[in-house]
Formats: C-alpha cells, structure tokens, sequence
C-alpha cells in the first residue's frame, strides 16, 4: 500500500515519515483516541465513525472544559479513557456518567500525554485547538502511534522535532487539514517529478477588502466563515489569513519541501483543496465538498476509503470557479509567517503564541481587528532583538538520542523551552495590548 504514501526521496518532497506498518493497515477495527473529541473536527471524526461503525472502536475522547459534551459522547462510545482539562472538570464528568460506567479520566497536559498514549489505541487524532494539543502529538509520535493531524499548531512549535521522533519510533502522520490532506492524496506515490505545491485559500470573509476597510471588524463579522463551519480560533485566522500563514509552515514540515516550493493562490469557491505542479508543468488537484468529514474519512481509513460521507458534488451545480493572487498588504499575517519561518530560531514559536494570544483579545473585545497583524510584529521584532536567529530552535535529535529514554528526555526539554517561549511571548501581548489601551 506504500504506493499510496507520498514520495521522500524528490528533489523537493521529502515526506515527514514513513507509512505506518502494514499491521495497522489491515487491522480492523481501528482503535482509537480523540484529543479535543468534543470541538468541530472531534464531532466530525464521530459523525464519520458513526457513518462506518464497524470499522473503528474508541478507546479515548477528552475535552477542555465542555463536561456536558464529553459526558454524552463517553456514554455513547464508552471508552475505557477520558481527559479533560483540570481537576473541576474532571468532578463534574464523574458526577454525571451513568453509574455502571467508570472510566479512567486524566487531567491536564500530563493527563492528554498519557490519554495519547493508552496501550490500546493504535491511533491518535490531534484534534485540539493551539499550542494545547502539542503535548498530545509529541506523547503519541513518541509513543510510536499513526496520528492523524488537524492540530497544524504541533508542526508550527515543532514540526522539525515531530519528524526526528517520527524517524526514530516510526510514529507515521496523516494530515487532516484539508489542504495537506489533498496534496498528500495527490502526492501519493510520487517523489522525483514535483515542483510545487500549491495551498489554496478561500480568502476568508473579508477577501477583496483593504487592511483598512477590516480594521474595525467586530468578533462576530470576522467569525463568519462563507465556506467552512469552524472551530472559533481558527476562524478567525482565516479572517486575517494567518490560517494560510500557519498552513504554509505546515506545510514546509510536513512535505519538507522548500519554502520557496510553496505557493498560494486564493480560490473562493474552496471546491479545490489544494494542488500539486508536476516538473513538466501538469497540475494534480484534489476536488470535494467543503466538509472536514471528507479529509478526516480518508486519513481515519486509510488505505481504504470509506463510503460517501458527504452529499455528492454536482459538478453541473458548481458554477465558476476562479484564482486570485492573495494581497499581502491587506493581509499582513502571511508575510509575518513568512518571514517566522525564514527566520527560524523559535519564530515560529513567537509567531504562534503572538496570535494565540491578540485572537484571545480580539475575541474578547479588548483589541481591534486590525490590531493582531500589530502586536504580532511587535512580538516578532522583540524575540528578533535578543535571539541570534537563523538556528534551528530545536536541534536535531538523531544523533544524541542513543535509545528510548535518552530521545524522551530530549525531547521533554525542547518542550519545555517551547513552552516557556510560548509564555512569554503571550505575555508580552497582552502587556502591550495592555500599554497601547492606556490613554
Ligand atoms: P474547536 O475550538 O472547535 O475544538 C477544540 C477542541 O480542543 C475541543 O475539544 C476543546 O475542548 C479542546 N481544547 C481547547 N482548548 C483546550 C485546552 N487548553 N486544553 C485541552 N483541550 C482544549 O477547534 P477545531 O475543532 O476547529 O480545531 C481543532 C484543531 O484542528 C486546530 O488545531 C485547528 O487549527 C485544526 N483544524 C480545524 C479545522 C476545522 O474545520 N475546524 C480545519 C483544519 C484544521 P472544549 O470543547 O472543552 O473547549
Ligand atoms: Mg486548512
């Protein structure tokens, strides 16, 4: 099945691991946990599993803070593991589980690590939203798991060291996000006769206007969506475009393909998820409906399809479908990117945690629209300033990690500064949110 695998020996593709073993491909039903069950890719991937219910058994869900949910879905599928996110959420799902279904429920970033790594699931779906679901990613590729990947923010922080680990436990990735998952699906197979890969992007509500005419947008005009139903972070990241931002590091870690083998181009109809350009000029495209199910269906069963799990696009009913260049100057969030991942050094750290933490403010009314491209500059410049740069901020592990525990230990310290940066720079915005709000 290998043939259905993208290529990573090109000149510019070099996918981020190897297949996973061909006793996962065949064995069903898969097993399988939830991180972050209860958001808007956890309830697809349940909607797609109900739709093929013998081909799948789940062993683990978790939410954050949303007991009612979890409460529902874990009385539903009764897996033997829950997490959630502390100790008075973890009070009020035990309360309310029916009383002949006892669960082990984890608690906190340990507690999704080990939900990650539970000895009977062979598959993860990183599924939370942020820098929350790294801790998840990093426990399961260490543990050797197949995960399919919807949290994007696992390769910003880490992508190099996602690839090291994958490399040395044989931990295989999917992506979910619908774009990879195209280009993965039109890369199957193939490795010497890639030239780009080409992202596309709806453009978000606000596409055609100018940076000022969004700058005063309020929360609820940037969190309508004209194609995708979406989690709210990520919404409004597609509002500023820095959705796209983070898909083209993504991207880069992913398919290991250079930065300057990466493209962009808006397609508002998002009929066409994403294309690959072939060295002699052909273009590969993935078409479908604008609906997580189709992607998440096709890295749950992988190397199977499953049946239909969206409505049949008529392509009669299809009308135009159309390119435009993005404007970077309108959206200033996809140069910041590019230039995070130019920079290297924990850019995209900064770069990650400066958003997380202006789309926080934004959603909360205490910054403008056009604020976050500011403050995530801000936040840039500032690391820019002490920080030498141009380093890759997490050396590779290959050759210091001579056996299981040395590579865990290693790879536990590289979390760590991940997360102490990813504090400080989300602190520092909210400290000059803080400054610029002062009259
Ligand atoms: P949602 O906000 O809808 O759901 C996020 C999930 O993570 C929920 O289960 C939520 O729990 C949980 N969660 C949130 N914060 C924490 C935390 N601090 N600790 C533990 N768990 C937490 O997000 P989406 O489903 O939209 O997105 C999930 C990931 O998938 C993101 O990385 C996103 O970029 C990616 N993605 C999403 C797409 C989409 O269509 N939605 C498309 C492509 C990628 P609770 O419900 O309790 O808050
Ligand atoms: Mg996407």
């Amino acid at each position: 099945m290998s043939e259905l695998w993208p290529g990573r020996k090109g000149p510019h593709v070099d996918y981020i691991s190897f297949p996973p073993a061909l006793s996962w491909q065949t064995a069903f039903p898969r097993k399988i946990v939830i991180l972050g069950s209860t958001g808007s890719i956890g309830r697809n991937a349940l909607a797609v599993i109900d739709q093929n219910a013998s081909l799948f058994s789940v062993q683990g869900l978790s939410c954050g803070s949303n007991a009612s949910l979890l409460v529902a879905q874990a009385g539903k599928y009764r897996p033997p593991y829950l997490a959630v996110a502390t100790e008075e959420v973890r009070a009020r799902v035990e309360d309310a589980l029916p009383a002949n279904y006892r669960p082990t429920i984890f608690v906190g970033q340990e507690g999704y690590a080990k939900l990650a790594t539970v000895p009977e699931a062979t598959t993860v779906l990183s599924a939370q939203s942020g820098a929350a679901g790294l801790a998840g990613t990093l426990a399961a590729a260490l543990a050797g798991r197949v995960i399919c990947l919807a949290n994007k923010e696992s390769l910003v922080l880490a992508g190099s060291l996602v690839r090291d680990i994958a490399a040395l436990t044989g931990s295989a990735l999917l992506p979910v996000d619908s774009e990879h998952n195209a280009i993965f699906q039109c890369l199957a197979g193939r490795d010497q006769d890639i030239d780009t890969i080409v992202l596309t992007a709806s453009g978000g509500p606000f596409r055609g206007l100018a940076f000022d005419q969004m700058a005063n947008m309020r929360p609820e005009q940037a969190l309508a969506h004209p194609n995708w139903k979406m989690g709210r972070k990520i919404s409004i990241d597609s509002a500023t475009m820095m959705n796209k931002g983070l898909e083209i590091i993504e991207a880069f870690h992913l398919y290991g393909v250079a930065k300057d083998h990466i493209e962009v181009v808006i397609h508002p109809q998002s009929l066409i998820h994403s294309l690959v350009r072939l060295r002699d000029g052909s273009l590969l495209a993935q078409l479908g409906q604008a609906d997580m199910k189709l992607p998440l269906a096709h890295c749950l069963t992988w190397p199977c399809r499953a049946q239909s799990v969206t409505p049949k696009l008529d392509l009669t009913k299809v009308g135009q479908v159309s390119f435009e260049e993005a404007d970077e100057e309108a959206f200033p969030c996809l140069a910041l990117a590019k230039r995070a991942l130019a920079e290297r050094g924990g850019m995209c750290v900064v770069l990650n945690a400066a958003n997380e933490a202006a789309v926080e403010l934004f959603l909360n009314g205490q910054v403008s629209f056009g604020a976050i491209p500011r403050l995530i500059a801000r936040a840039l410049d500032a690391h820019a300033a002490t920080s030498p740069g141009h380093q890759p901020f997490c050396p590779p592990l290959a050759d210091r990690a001579k056996n299981l525990d040395d590579l865990r230990q290693l790879v536990r310290k590289a979390e760590k500064r991940i997360v102490l940066l990813d504090q400080k720079s989300r602190d520092f915005v909210r400290a000059i949110a803080q400054e610029e709000r002062m009259p």
